[in-house]
């Protein structure tokens, strides 16, 4: 089952393995030619099936006493698979801990006794030196391995592995000249962990916040399913209230998920739940090491921890008897997983915790237009917090700077605006924190007029167009195409624009205006992983007065002595060639407007921009979310964009240009063939980045008024499948359109 097929495959289960063979459980298996592949057991039926018995090959052996996949689990992650067309050996692999993964593969080459098999994934190796020192000089990666650990102690084989991939035949060289001894080990203890955290009182609720937990607790005590809409501005204690439910939960003895942001999952978070729930809570981060992730794992299934909190893929964390389903900032782009299995965190929390009788809390202080038109359908309650949780605390003043009227500054660039300069001043001069934030990310570019702001669009698609070459500009939905103009349809400027500026420009840009602020920048590339803490931190501890960021500045870090926050250019965003480009620039703004002004000091939030009238920068100037998702929403539904239809994406990816092309329209012509009543096929053309690491990018777009029609247009596309010398994906619900 580790190789990622679409299909499931038939075994007969021998008498003497039958009590054991249970759904969910890891078994081995031939498989073709190779022996003893390990596969989880998906259905077990008492019929004979279809193929004659003497042509089954049967189960050579069960892996575990208890099924690794619980199921609840199980079924949720097949109706997953359903979902989203995506193999079921790939989704069923989402759940597996990864140290078992590696355990099984080296187990099906070693072809171990049987009585081995009971240790798989419990064998932890680690390589200890044992002091002696080298007699003679080592080979080139002996030596490096061997350095490796005077320097950082024991590593465990399979990181080591990560690393050197002959580690384990070169350890076992060292051992053999009696350098390094194999051990099982404890584990290392997680930096979440490293110190300790006094428990915390909680405090008391305000009305909202208790009738919010007081709804949530009542559901979670009916033990019956239940979703709501935790719809609460920034600081309003939504997280408050997510504690007091997975609380509740643990009083009732079931588990609990909470998901957040991989962003938001900082040390000040983990914090936050350890200060009030104790050591009782396994964190899940991408920063985890196999043997740290695989201890979490058997901690929860053996229901020893009962919460999980982690980013996106905690999702499948096996904790047992859930009862709670929590995700923080639902309408953050980073519950999609852009690869492999392109499933939504935040659609399939709804759907697991519905299948296992849990109740599902959405949070978020700029709700996505999803889940608005869930409330609308009732199929999520709306519980609100309309106000900040603590009293001085209120939502900062924002004013919106018109980059086409005022004057320069004195750094005579656009980036930096007049009234901004003054601002920084300010706060230069009080001693107190900036963050200025720029979106940029690496697309081709829209075109502008610097004269009124005028974006050319696209006629069919109302999207932005993008700039090809220096002269084309083309649709990246419908492929429409028309030349670049010299002077605005608006207001007849010959001042065209081209979008895309970054943050280390602007960075470079503020350390020249202000020599004598201490400037920093925090985005992808400047503090990538752990480093990203260390810049909050001296933020926090205020050695930064300037802080120049990209998206990684908007989540949920409480900083509070920042009394401006500038968005540099309010633009980039919404140029973007993307429907929800207005719904996530809204997002964004009130979001970075979100991180003035948290503690006891005002804020004030400046918004650069050439198209001031925009509805998403005057709403989210006022804080206006009601009046934002009634026009966004009246938008969606004339243009037929979800949630008033169903999308799905399929991407086509070559070296050779022609390939793709013909590979996309190919597969097009034969979805629309399907012919499913309510479907529009949109497309082929080539994406908005046409080329990314190589590969020609191509794709259409299907659009559905229905999931099942989708679904079967879908699937006709599935099995025709592609050339093999193309990389085919299909991208349900899609989230990034580049
Ligand atoms: P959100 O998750 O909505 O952004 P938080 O839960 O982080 O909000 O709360 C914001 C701040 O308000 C935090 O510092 C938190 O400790 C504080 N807070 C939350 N609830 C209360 C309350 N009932 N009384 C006093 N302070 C509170
Ligand atoms: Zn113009
Ligand atoms: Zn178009």
């Amino acid at each position: 089952m580790p190789v990622p097929l679409g299909l499931a495959f038939t075994y007969s289960v021998p008498v003497e393995l039958e009590d054991r063979v249970r759904r969910g459980a890891r078994v081995l298996c031939s498989f073709g030619p190779r022996r003893m592949v390990a596969g989880v057991v998906l259905e077990i039926s008492q019929r004979a099936s279809k193929i004659p018995p003497q042509k089954l090959k049967p189960i050579e052996a069960v892996i575990d006493h208890l099924p690794v996949i619980e199921e609840e689990l199980l079924d949720f992650l097949l109706h997953l698979s359903r979902y989203y067309i995506a193999p079921v050996g790939e989704v069923v692999r989402l759940a597996l801990p990864a140290v078992e993964r590696g355990a099984v593969e080296v187990l099906g080459r070693a072809r171990l006794e049987h009585a081995e098999l009971h240790s798989i994934g419990r064998l932890l190796q680690f390589a200890v030196l044992t002091g002696a020192k080298p007699e003679a000089p080592l080979s080139g990666q002996a030596q490096a391995l061997f350095q490796e650990l005077e320097r950082s102690g024991p590593r465990s084989l399979s990181e080591l592995e990560k690393q050197w991939k002959s580690a384990r035949a070169v350890v076992r060289r060292l051992e053999q000249a009696g350098l390094v001894t194999l051990e099982r080990r404890e584990l290392e203890r997680d930096r979440f962990f490293s110190e300790a955290v006094p428990l915390e009182m909680p405090p008391e609720l305000t009305e909202p916040q208790r009738l919010a937990v007081d709804r949530i607790t009542e559901c979670l005590e009916s033990r019956r399913p239940a979703q709501f809409l935790l719809d609460g501005v920034t600081a309003s204690g939504k997280t408050e209230v997510y504690l007091r439910a997975v609380q509740h939960c643990l009083k009732l003895e079931m588990g609990a998920i909470v998901l957040v942001p991989e962003i938001a999952l900082t040390p000040q978070l983990v914090a936050r739940f350890r200060a009030r729930l104790g050591d009782a809570i396994a964190v899940l981060h991408s920063g985890l090491a196999e043997a740290e992730r695989h201890s979490r794992w058997k901690a929860l299934r053996s229901g020893a921890v009962r919460i999980a909190v982690g980013a996106r893929s905690a999702l499948f964390a096996p904790v047992r008897s859930l009862g709670l389903v929590c995700v923080d900032e639902e309408h953050d782009g980073s519950f999609k997983q852009e690869e492999g299995v392109r499933y939504h965190a935040r659609d399939m929390a709804l759907l697991r915790a519905f299948r296992a009788g849990a109740v599902c809390v959405l949070g978020s202080a700029t709700p996505s237009l999803a889940s608005e038109a869930l409330v609308r359908s009732g199929k999520l309650e709306r519980l609100r917090l309309p106000a900040r949780a603590r009293r001085a605390s209120v939502l900062p003043e924002v004013e919106i700077v018109n980059l086409c009227r005022v004057g320069a500054s004195p750094a005579h660039d656009s980036l930096l605006s007049m009234p901004l300069y003054r601002e920084l001043e300010r706060v230069l001069q009080a001693k107190e924190q900036a963050i200025l934030f720029l979106n940029r990310r690496g697309f081709a570019p829209s075109v502008l007029c610097g004269g009124c702001g005028y974006l050319w669009r696209c006629p069919n698609c109302s999207i932005a167009l993008t700039l090809h070459g220096s002269e084309l500009l083309r649709c990246h939905y419908c492929d429409h195409a028309q030349r670049r103009a010299s002077r605005c349809a608006r207001c007849g400027s010959d001042r065209i624009l081209e979008e895309g500026a970054g943050t280390e420009r602007l960075e470079k840009l503020i350390a020249r205006v202000f020599p004598s602020a201490r400037v920093a920048r925090l985005d992808r590339d400047a503090a990538p992983g752990a480093k990203s803490e260390l810049v909050l931190r001296r933020m926090r501890d205020g050695e930064i007065d300037i802080l120049v960021g990209t998206q990684m500045v908007t989540k949920g870090h409480d900083l509070p002595s920042v009394t401006l926050v500038a968005i540099v250019n309010a633009d980039a965003a919404l140029s973007l060639p993307d429907f929800q480009a207005n719904e996530r620039s809204f997002h964004l703004l009130v979001q970075v407007a979100g991180r003035a002004g948290r503690a006891d000091r005002p804020g004030k939030v400046l918004i650069q921009t050439r198209i001031p009238d925009h509805p998403a920068i005057q709403m989210a100037a006022r804080h206006d979310v009601v009046s934002f998702v009634e026009r966004e929403l009246g938008e969606r539904r004339s243009l037929r964009y979800p949630p008033f239809s169903r999308i799905a994406l399929v991407r086509v990816e070559s070296e050779d240009e022609a390939r793709a092309r013909a590979e996309a329209g190919r597969l097009a012509g034969l979805a629309k063939q399907v012919r499913a009543p309510g479907v529009e096929i949109l497309g082929p053309a080539m994406a908005p980045l046409a080329r990314l690491r190589n590969r020609w990018r191509f794709r259409f777009m299907v659009r559905a008024t229905d999931r099942s029609q989708l679904r079967r247009t879908l699937l006709a596309v599935a099995r025709a499948g592609a050339d093999r010398r193309v990389r085919l994906a299909i991208d349900v619900d899609p989230v990034n359109m580049l």
